[in-house]
Formats: C-alpha cells, structure tokens, sequence
C-alpha cells in the first residue's frame, strides 16, 4: 500500500540556492540598525518612530527565516553537513542581531543608554500609540523595567549565571549522561540501558514485573547520587530565589509568572483548583485496577495497557477526516489547515534520520508555518496531525500582525492545538463501534491528562514548598521525604506508592533548569479544555469567541483578551471547567466498564 507520505519544502524560507545572498543583505541591515540607533530621541516624530519599529519588525522575520531554515532543515535530515552548516551560519547572525538589538530595546524600556537622552513615560505613551499593533508588546517590555537593574549590575548578573547557574545545569547534564539503568525484571535477566527512553519504553508494559523493574532501573542511580542532586538544587534554588528578590518580585513564583505574562492570582487559583480535583484521577486509578483485574494499582501500573488499538487509518482517510471535523467547527479552521497542505508544507512520515515527534513552526506571520509528523495510523497519530494543524491554523489567523505581535502568549497558546485535538478525539470516539475500543481510547487519554495535567501541578507545589524549605536550610532527606509525602497526597488511598519514587525529584530536569516552568504544560492545556468545554454548552456561537481569541496573536494581553470573551482566568469556576470534562470522560469510562 502507498504511504501517501508527503515531504516540505523549505523554499519559502529561503529560496535554494539564494542562502549567501540573504545572509549578506541580513548582514548589511543588521548595521544599519546603528543608524536608527542613533536616531532615537524621546522627541523623535511618530513618523521616524514608525519607520524603524517597521525596519526591526522585518529584520526579526529575516532572522527567524535564518533560524529555521537549517533547523528545519536538520529536523527531516539530521545527517545534512549543508544543513548543519546552514544552521550555524544562521546562529552567528543571530547573535550579532540581538547584540545590535540591546541598546534600542534598553532604551525602548526607558532604561539610561549611553549617548541617549531616556525614553520618559509620557512620549514612550506617544510613540508606542503610533504603532498599534505593536503597542501591547512594547508596553509589556517596558514594565519589565522595574524587574531590571543598573546596568552594572545586569553585567555582573549575566557574569554570575556564565559561572553559575549555567555550569550548575551541566552539571546536572553530565551527572545523569553517563547514567546506566540496570533493568532486572523479576525472574528474568537483567539488560543494561544508555538511555533513559528505552527504560521509559517498559512504563507501558504489559507486564507487571517488566513496569516495576523499569522505574526501580531508571530511579537507582538518582538515588546513588542524591547527595550530588541535592548539592546542585539547592544552589539553583536559592540564586533563583535571591535573583527574584532582587530584581522586585514578590515572590519567586512571580518571576516565572512575569515571563509568562500570566497573574500571580491565575496560577495560585489553578493550583488550588488542581489539588481540588485530585479526586477524579484517584478514582480513575481505582477503576483502572479493576479493569486490569488487580485489587489495588501500583505507582508502577499507571501507564499500563489495558487493549492495543489494531485499527489503522491510511494517511489519506486520516487527513481527510482530520479537515472535515475542522469544518463542521468552522469553515475557517478548515481554510486554514488545508493552506498549510497546499503550500507544500508538511512533511508527514517518519524515515532515517529525520526527528520525533511532531511540532509546528511559525517562521514569518506572511509566511504559511510549518508542521512535521511521524504519522503511524493510529488514533494518536491522528489526534497529533488535528493538534499540529491546529497550532498551524492559529498562526494564520493571527497572520496579519507584524513579527513580534503575531506570536501567541504562552497561556493562549495551546487554544487551537487543544481544541482542535478534542474534537478529533470526540469524532473518533464516536466512530468506533466496539465498547472495548471506546474503553481503551477513554482510559488512554485520561492517562494523557493525568501526565499533563495533574502531574505537572504537583511538581510546582513541590517546587513552591522545597525552595521555602532550602531557605530554612532543609537537608536532602527532607527534601525526598516531602516529595514522596507530596506523592501520596496527589494520590490519597488510590494507588500504592513504591519508596524508591521519593527520588524522583531528582529525575525531573525542569525543576533544576527552569524553576515553576512545569505548570505552563497545564495552564495551556486547561485553558483551552476549559473554553473547549464553554463550546460544547454555548454551541455555534461561541466558535466565533474562539476564532476572535485566535486572531489576537500575541497583540494583547492573554488577560485581557479572555475577558473580552467574558473569561475571567483568575475566576476557580473557569478552571473548573476543564475538569469537569475530565470527570464526563471519566463518566463515561465508569458505564462502559460496568
Ligand atoms: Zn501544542
């Protein structure tokens, strides 16, 4: 049978053959950066202002065709010496461009600029008025002002993280790279693994033994070196903790919020929220224990199969599916997927050398994104290609803003990708006719949400609890004793929890390199469960509500675009909305397993 498989081409970035040519001219606009530079005067006209916010929005578009030309590239080749080469060629560009781009965004901010008189508040109003679309971005920019210090003190802050921080996370890097996982399932022999996704492959055994033997495997040597672990945490930590004390945060927490554009009330509300709901999970682990036929499930067991799916949907049937269930949403969703199939810009299955996985790159807010899938046929692979597709038809809606206003916030950013996939799920859910299958597909994605969702909140209220605990000087012991006490919290009497999971803090890499960040994977994902779920009661009328939040972009505040829509994020009620999808999930699991 043909594959179908379609390969992208990458022209519309760079024409082949021509990436000297842009290169050069890139170069050259790059210094002309010093002549707008120069320009810059709290008493410039609108006009001139106008003038060089344009220059800089293309340059950015010109850098981000740069940047992804040989990336992309190296995604479907990762072999490619001209790819590679390509890719950091592009990388030195980069780099001078940004340098170029510091002074004009310091002074931007209102920060003092050498040779400048500083930007007052009062014609940083005027002039940020004269570009519209760019105003919110701008402003935002501008109040991270007073998070930023004296410049002095900013070069001794970016020395500190090159001989800190930075180290620290190789550190971690190079602790658990030379890691070997001694998989010995009982009764039978022992493998030895490199690499952590081999081990993680037993998680969905369906194998009791097999499922216990990998986490104690992939958990062992975390625990020989804890002391090592907790050496470079408990730095991380606190120079996160002083930095965002510093730098005027109200707490640490608000640090990583500023970033994301998010209110410090929206994530302290789903959190709470979260916690609240841990119920539905645990009930989920005790129906799944049944239906595997055990009294009571294992940590272990969570990922279990409990049915493999045999059914495989050609390529061709898949897409077609895919774009008609956008169209029954809306005509519009459906126009925008079909042009990103149109212009040649999807490169569908897995081959040699190309990544896994699937993403969706934005490169220009003119030019149609790209999107790579490893298609396989099964439902998942179907659910990727709506969730990817999604992603691609939001940046079009937000096509005509410029460079910098055209990306979505993080909290916004998974609102088509999201709703998109559910309906997919809810489509294919409703075409399969064996109860058995439904039951499989249902108790697989409340799996799903329980590793996005609640799992990644637990990790944050770990975090929150651990970096007050390090202040007060806290010892690794009780650091694993809170994580594992945090363990059986999310999951009350439901599941029983193996001691050797009190290291698994030391496993998760993002709470070392990128402190709080593990909530932004929920955040997105409720949030457009939660509209989704809005849809399903308002029906019809709330697709255009959808559409409109799509169309900001990133022009506006996520806040302030949800209320335009009548949403408060800060309101427990909202968030609620997003579980209680998950509980109609669950619903329907517990009827079709009586
Ligand atoms: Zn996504």
């Amino acid at each position: 049978m043909p594959k179908q498989e379609l390969q992208w081409n990458l022209n519309d970035i760079i024409a082949r053959g021509k990436f000297d040519d842009f290169a050069r001219s890139f170069e050259k606009n790059v210094l002309k950066l010093g002549d707008y530079f120069k320009a810059l005067s709290p008493a410039m006209s609108e006009e001139s202002f106008r003038r060089m916010m344009s220059f800089t929005e293309k340059l950015k578009e010109d850098a981000n065709r740069l940047g992804s030309y040989g990336s992309l590239w190296m995604s479907v080749d990762i072999n490619s010496q001209d790819a590679m080469l390509y890719k950091s060629r592009a990388q030195d560009l980069m780099v001078s461009h940004t340098q170029a781009l510091i002074p004009i965004t310091q002074w931007l901010m209102g920060k003092p600029v050498e040779g400048l008189r500083r930007l007052d508040d009062a014609n940083a109003q005027r002039l940020f008025q004269a570009v519209p679309d760019l105003k919110y971005v701008l402003s935002y920019q501008r109040r991270g002002a007073v998070h930023t210090l004296d410049q002095d003190v900013e070069k001794v802050m970016a020395r500190k993280k090159v001989t800190g921080a930075d180290p620290l996370n190789e550190l971690y890097n190079l602790v658990s790279d030379g890691f070997e996982y001694r998989f010995k399932p009982q009764g039978k022999k022992e493998k030895v693994f490199k690499t952590q996704s081999q081990v993680r492959a037993y998680f969905y055994s369906s194998d009791q033994a097999e499922r216990q033997a990998a986490y104690q495997a992939l958990f062992k040597p975390y625990q020989d070196n804890i002391s090592k672990f907790y050496v470079i945490y408990q730095a991380l930590a606190k120079d996160w903790d002083q930095d965002a004390k510093d730098r005027n945060f109200v707490s640490p927490m608000a640090m990583r919020n500023f970033y994301n554009q998010v209110p410090d009330k929206a994530i302290e509300t789903l959190l709470k929220v979260s916690a609240d709901n841990s119920g539905i999970y645990q009930e989920y682990f005790r129906l799944k224990a049944r239906l595997l036929g055990v009294k009571k499930l294992r940590r272990y067991d969570i990922y279990a199969p409990l049915e493999k799916q045999k059914a495989s949907l050609p390529f061709d049937r898949a897409k077609a599916l895919v774009l008609e269930t956008f169209k029954e949403f809306s005509p519009g969703l459906a126009r925008n997927a079909r042009q990103i199939f149109e212009a040649g810009h999807i490169d569908t299955h897995p081959r040699t050398g190309k990544e896994a996985g699937a993403f969706c790159a934005m490169i220009t807010p003119k030019t149609t994104p790209y999107i790579l899938l490893n298609y396989s046929g099964d439902n998942s692979s179907v659910m990727t290609m709506a969730h990817e597709l999604g992603h691609g038809a939001h940046n079009l809606y937000a096509s005509a803003h410029s460079a910098s206003s055209a990306e979505t916030t993080l909290p916004l950013a998974e609102t088509a990708s999201t709703t998109a996939e559910m309906l997919m799920f809810e489509r294919l859910l409703s075409q399969t006719r064996s109860d058995r299958e439904k039951r499989a597909m249902l108790l697989e994605k409340i799996g799903d949400s329980y590793a996005t969702v609640m799992r990644q909140a637990y990790f944050v209220k770990f975090e929150m609890a651990a970096h007050q605990m390090l202040l007060q000087g806290a010892k690794e012991s009780q650091l694993s004793d809170l994580y594992l006490k945090m363990l059986k919290e999310q999951f009350g009497s439901s599941l029983d929890v193996a001691d050797e999971f009190r290291y698994e803090w030391a496993y998760i890499a993002h709470i070392f390199k990128t402190p709080f960040y593990c909530y932004a994977y929920n955040f997105g994902e409720l949030l457009s469960m939660a509209l989704y779920a809005r849809y399903k009661k308002e029906g019809r009328s709330f697709v255009p509500k959808i559409e409109n939040i799509l169309s900001y972009g990133g022009s506006q505040s996520p806040e302030l675009i949800l209320k335009q829509v009548g949403i408060d994020m800060c309101s427990a009620s909202f968030w609620q909305g997003s579980y209680d999808v998950v509980r109609g999930w669950l619903e329907e699991l517990k009827r079709l397993s009586k």
